[in-house]
């Protein structure tokens, strides 16, 4: 929220995404891996691209940051209404193989975590139980952002999948946990019940950029001699904005300069 100036409604429709796409992330264990989930909805954000790396770590932007306020009833935010439910969620998973791996639904509800069960439902064929909750305070910061997906392993007795489904139900909301003061772990012992938990692992992860001078002057480069030459026959400098964490390089004609000797 405060990186992108988000709305309520955007902060809480982006923060489910970049929830959603840490979890996401975390869960492939590939090295140097990294997941995008990019949704276009038709609803006034525009669209939302997150990106996770290996380990949940995650970046994003929306394209209007500046939504409207869209309520449910007075008090709850509609996140569906501000994504939109007419378009797509698209994962895109870069397993560091030859080609990234690319799965796309159309979107369910726009609550984004409907719409994560939906995706591996249909596109992975994984049954899976996702709940995301952004509190958007009243100063327009973030009170508390949260959630969890649960996944069946292949051959679960319907036993289990009954007792889960009864944890979902009883557990309710993930954001009235998370005001409640409920950690992670507390949370996953509501939902899952007398299955019990067994912790194998906890991992920190926040919002963070892989940005770099170097990076953006790759960048620059890839745009070409032609398009340099213009930019540095302006003789001004030159900002470059980074979009998921509006960090500005800047780059003097002389800078420019240099990079189209190194080209
Ligand atoms: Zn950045």
């Amino acid at each position: 929220a405060r990186i992108h100036d988000t709305t309520a409604n955007a902060t809480a429709a982006f923060g489910r995404c970049l929830t959603a796409a840490s979890l996401m992330g975390n869960m492939q264990k590939v090295e140097n891996g990294s997941m995008t989930m990019q949704i276009k909805g038709g609803g006034p954000i525009g669209g939302i691209t997150c990106v996770s790396d290996s380990v949940g770590n995650v970046r994003g932007y929306v394209l209007e940051p500046h939504v409207p306020l869209l309520e449910k009833y007075p008090g709850k935010l509609d996140v569906g209404a501000t994504v939109g439910v007419s378009g797509t969620m698209t994962i895109i998973r870069d397993l560091q193989m030859k080609e990234p791996y690319i799965g796309s639904i159309e979107l369910l509800t726009g609550e984004i975590g409907d719409d994560v069960t939906a995706y591996y439902v249909q596109s992975e064929q994984i049954p899976t139980a996702c709940a995301l909750g952004v509190l958007v305070d009243r100063d327009q910061s973030v009170k508390v952002a949260g959630g969890y997906l649960i996944q069946l392993l292949p051959g679960a007795p319907d036993e289990i999948i009954d007792k889960l489904e009864a944890g979902i139900k009883r557990a309710g909301a993930v954001t009235p946990m998370l005001e409640a003061g409920m950690t992670p772990e507390e949370i996953l012992g509501q939902v899952c019940g007398d299955l019990g938990v067994l912790f194998m692992g906890t991992q920190e992860v926040s919002y963070k950029c892989y940005c770099s001078r170097e990076r953006v002057e790759a960048a620059l480069i890839s745009l070409g001699r032609k398009e340099l030459t213009e930019i540095m026959a302006e003789g001004k400098t030159f900002p470059v904005e980074c979009q998921f964490c509006d960090t500005i390089y800047s780059f003097t004609p002389e800078d420019i300069r240099e990079l189209l000797e190194n080209l």
